[in-house]
């Protein structure tokens, strides 16, 4: 049971640094963090600027949607942003399975 443990650890550790390894060429690397976590506009226009040219933008926005606890500016949106994106997908989703369901 402890061996089994273990290895789902280790596989979760994998996963983990898997998906973060796009963070690696990430165009804010080395940027001042608080730019991104700010209320000032000026701050925040500087993350966004950041975010327009990054090269992982989509995947760093895919990481931010999953995850509702993730605070700040990612892929180029606001924590309300990416908001708006779960809800719609959520939508999108609810009438998927509701005309799946009605074509059988
Ligand atoms: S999209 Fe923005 S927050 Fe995400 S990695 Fe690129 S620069 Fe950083």
């Amino acid at each position: 049971m402890l061996r089994l443990r273990r290895r789902k650890n280790r596989i979760l550790v994998a996963m983990a640094v898997d998906e973060l390894r796009w963070a690696d060429k990430a165009a804010c690397k080395g940027a001042n963090p608080d730019w991104f976590f700010s209320t000032e506009y000026e701050e925040t226009e500087k993350a966004y600027a950041l975010c327009t040219n990054c090269p992982v933008k989509f995947l760093c926005l895919e990481y931010a949607v999953k995850d509702p606890c993730i605070t700040g500016i990612w892929g180029g949106t606001s924590w309300r942003k990416r908001n708006q994106i779960r809800r719609l997908r959520k939508l999108r989703n609810d009438y998927a399975t509701t005309y799946r369901q009605e074509e059988w």
